[in-house]
């Protein structure tokens, strides 16, 4: 059987190193905040927005929802991030995706100041991790990352297989791994023969987004494998690895929930802290 990776314990460890973090600042007399903007209805968005704004509140960092209405227009979008970048008390902005399709989300993830990109969805800072600089790492990406090496994972000279190819967590995820030495194979939708790749996968991450997509059959015995899936199935979240299948064959496996969702926000949180200690450095 495999060992879990448990994104829930792990998260709750890092929550609490987080809170002396904010606790250091505080006693320096800085406050610090994140703004969320929620433009829309979208129920899932609605989730992840007041579980953000519950880990701000258990850390003592002041977490602003701004609720849009649906039909908000660009300029609408833009002149709010304008006046968040400019707002000290600022310390991250985090625009909600996705948005509504007539808005538009390159434009206004481009607008935020990347000092204050928490999600790390900039291009600078998308650009500062595929280029080897210090810059905000995506926080799905990190989490995975923090996961592998809390458990001690070996990364170096492994095969690393990502199945998913998205900005937010394919091909950063890949970069992350890269910069660890491993050897990384992107895999996506138009990938041929996909389970020879992931067979050969000492980390195989899946972010694809159907459910259960990973079998068995698919894992390497022995492998690192991390979900990173949110699907709803008949009402339940499943991720995208068939876990009852595949913990039998690989050596690590993250679960959902519990699993990479968890490290998500933390790492969120983390981005927040680290906005705000590079101000008052
Ligand atoms: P996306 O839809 O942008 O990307 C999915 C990727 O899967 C694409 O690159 C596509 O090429 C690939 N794909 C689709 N079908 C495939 C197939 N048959 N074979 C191989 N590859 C295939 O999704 P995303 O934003 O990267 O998210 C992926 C999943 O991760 C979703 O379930 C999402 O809800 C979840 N997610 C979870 C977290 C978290 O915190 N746990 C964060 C972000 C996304």
């Amino acid at each position: 059987m495999a060992i879990i990776l448990d994104g829930k314990a792990l998260s709750e460890k890092m929550m609490a190193e987080l809170k002396n973090r904010v606790d250091a600042l505080r006693a320096k007399g800085k406050t610090i905040g994140l703004s969320v903007i929620l433009v829309g209805e979208n129920p899932a968005s609605q989730v992840y927005v007041r579980n953000k704004g519950k880990a701000c509140e258990a850390l003592g960092i002041r977490g602003d929802t701004i609720l849009l209405p649906e039909q908000t227009t660009q300029e609408e979008l833009e002149a709010l991030i304008i006046k968040l970048n400019r707002d000290d008390g600022v310390d991250g902005i985090l625009v909600q995706l996705p948005l509504p399709k007539h808005l538009d989300e390159t434009k206004a993830l481009r607008l935020i100041v990347p000092e204050k990109d928490v999600d790390g969805f900039h291009i600078e800072n998308a650009g500062k991790l595929f280029t080897g600089q210090e810059g905000v790492a995506a926080c799905t990406p990190k989490g995975i990352l923090a996961m592998l090496k809390a458990w001690n994972v070996p990364l170096s000279g492994k095969e690393a297989v990502v199945i998913g190819r998205s900005n937010i967590v394919g091909k950063p995820v890949a970069m992350l791994l890269l910069n660890e030495n491993c050897t990384v194979t992107i895999c996506h939708s138009r990938t041929a023969d996909l389970a020879a790749h992931t067979r050969r996968a000492d980390i195989l991450v899946a972010a694809v987004g159907k459910p259960r997509f990973v079998t068995a059959d698919m894992v390497k015995p022995g492998a690192a494998v991390v979900d990173v899936g949110i699907n709803r199935v008949d009402g339940k979240v499943v991720g995208d690895v068939d876990f009852e299948s595949v913990e039998k064959v690989a050596g690590y496996i993250s679960p959902v929930p519990g699993g990479v969702g968890k490290m998500t926000i933390c790492m969120l949180m983390e981005n927040v802290i680290e906005a705000a200690e590079k101000k008052v450095c």
